[in-house]
């Protein structure tokens, strides 16, 4: 379904067009079938990365389209909007930026290419750890070098798409805590060959949970890396991470985005077609307020969402504005989802108006990639200035 309100078309219509062209072929029984089965949207994404969609950010050297991050953000809203979930996917346009800035030409020229083409999937990234959680430096997956390898051992929890695909960027301390200067110095990221990782060194317990998102716990046990897999200096590892976070904050902006839009113009029809007391219920301004409160809420985050790419795209420092686009974006996605809930009313609860689905979905974005708290503290301390609180 195409929005039936606001906007005239913007100069990224011909890309909103093909990516809505590609996805009405995936309409809303074939999502929900994946999330009542918890099974991974294979041939939406599989469509997606043979259309190129997913190599938009690799530069056309090595295969991709080398568009910027606001066309990115466009295709992953449309996604969104069109009632999938870039969930399932997002980590292949984004993962590779790692290797994009800080790997060497060699590994550049082996993965990227593949990339792009879809032979490899880099979908997944594993930082987050049980006994650690948003205190990054204190991971104690290790990784030691012995000759011409890296041992890892270790633990690692929520890693997504560990089974759909062929690579992850793993983050692992190489020097211990008590030996390092600053606490972010002395973790490196590498790139794990997880097919071959699973036959030994690494084990994956899939984690239910809330929504269709496959997503692990990790257990290394002596898991061996040849040490061409390190990327860029050992030590480094976390500054590199950080790189890559304004980029993702931005992407996943976009899609709480299209999310967004996606309950309003849910509600918006619902509320005129559905009759109760004899006039649609959208007749009533105690359902067209929270509708239109909603909307408005949804445009100025989408402002902010804006300003972060262009800020990106002209390579200007924009940690402020993507940390609150995604703050922005994420909360007008979930409060459209509320209203588009509520005002379905017991409709709301049937999986076959998708809208408990999505409702689950976009809640996501509060907590992961990363949660509003530690976009406060963001915005507290480096925007404001206001005195280091961790
Ligand atoms: C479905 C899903 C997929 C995920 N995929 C990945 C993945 O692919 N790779 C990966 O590495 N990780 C992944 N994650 C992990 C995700 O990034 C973390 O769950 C998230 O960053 C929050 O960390 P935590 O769960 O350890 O929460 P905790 O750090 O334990 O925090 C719990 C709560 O306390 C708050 N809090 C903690 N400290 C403070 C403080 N000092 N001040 C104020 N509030 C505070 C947090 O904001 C949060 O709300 C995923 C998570 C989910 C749920």
């Amino acid at each position: 379904m195409t929005t039936s309100h606001h906007a005239p078309p913007d100069k990224y219509q011909d890309i909103r067009d093909a990516v809505r062209a590609l996805c009405a072929e995936f309409p809303d029984a074939y999502h929900r079938q994946a999330d009542a089965q918890r099974a991974y949207p294979e041939a939406f994404v599989a469509a997606l990365t043979k259309a190129g969609w997913m190599a938009a950010l690799i530069p056309q050297e090595y295969g991709g389209s080398g568009l910027g991050l606001t066309e990115a953000s466009v295709i992953m809203e449309e996604i969104n909007r069109s009632g999938g979930n870039s969930g399932a996917c997002h980590g292949q346009m984004y993962n590779m930026g790692t290797l994009l800035r800080h790997g060497s030409r060699a590994q550049k020229e082996l993965y990227l290419p593949r990339i792009a083409r879809g032979e490899w999937r880099l979908q997944s990234m594993g930082v987050t750890e049980p006994g650690t959680g948003t205190d990054t430096t204190k991971i104690k997956t290790s990784a030691v070098k012995k000759g011409d390898r890296y041992l890892v051992n270790g633990q690692k929890v929520w890693i997504s798409r560990v089974q759909h695909s062929d690579w992850m960027i793993l983050l692992a301390r190489t020097t211990p805590l008590a030996e390092v200067a600053r606490k972010s110095e002395g973790m490196s990221i590498f790139m794990v060959d997880l097919r071959q990782a699973e036959k030994s060194g690494m084990t994956v317990r899939p984690i239910p949970n809330m929504v269709n998102h496959e997503t692990n716990e990790l257990f290394f046990e002596n898991l061996e890396i040849p040490a061409e897999n390190l990327i860029g200096q050992e030590g480094q590892g976390f500054r590199y991470i950080l790189d890559g976070l304004n980029a993702e904050r931005t992407l996943i902006a976009a899609e709480c985005i299209g999310d967004g839009y996606w309950f309003i113009d849910r509600i918006t029809r619902y509320a005129k077609e559905r009759n109760v007391f004899g006039r649609p219920i959208g007749q009533n301004q105690g359902v067209q307020f929270p509708i239109a409160q909603a909307y408005i809420e949804l445009e100025a985050a989408n402002l902010m969402r804006w300003q972060a790419c262009a800020l990106f795209d002209a390579q200007q420092s924009c940690g402020a504005q993507a940390n609150m686009a995604k703050y922005l974006a994420a909360k007008a996605s979930w409060e459209a989802a509320n209203v588009c809930l509520q005002y379905h009313g017991g409709f709301g609860f049937a999986c076959e108006y998708d809208v408990e689905r999505k409702f689950r979905e976009t809640r996501l974005y509060q907590v992961a990639p990363i949660s509003t708290n530690l976009i406060y503290a963001y915005v507290a301390e480096h925007v404001l200035g206001l005195p280091r609180s961790f």
